[in-house]
């Protein structure tokens, strides 16, 4: 999932984070294919091209066997999910107790566009 974006390529920025507030970010999970935002509750270093964050980052939904097929046609909801990360110097740290795929790797952070 990457986005190209003519005005940050001009500018010569390879943002990772899109802000959403003054102290608010959003980042491209290549882990569970969703957007998460994190916001200055956690120790940030500032830098949108290379961020990093501390301490870990943490998403899940508990189980809900009652979702709809339709709403959860990839079965999120109704197994649950889990996506645990170190966001470090640009890159993301997915630890192994994630339900996806990139469970216990280390990947780029995706690039972002500055809008929508
Ligand atoms: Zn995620």
């Amino acid at each position: 999932m990457t986005f190209h974006c003519r005005d940050s390529r001009t500018l010569g920025v390879r943002r990772r984070l899109q802000p959403v507030s003054e102290s608010a970010w959003r980042f491209e999970c290549p882990g569970c294919k969703w957007s998460h935002v994190i916001d200055d509750s956690w120790e940030f270093n500032g830098d949108l091209e290379h961020p990093t964050f501390s301490p870990s980052y943490l998403a899940w939904n508990d189980p809900n066997p009652n979702a709809l097929p339709e709403y959860d046609p990839d079965g999120r909801y109704r197994n649950g999910f889990r996506c645990h990360s170190f966001i470090r110097e640009g890159r993301i740290e997915f630890l192994s107790d994630c339900t996806h795929e990139l469970a216990g790797q280390t990947v780029d952070l995706p690039e972002v566009g500055d809008g929508l």
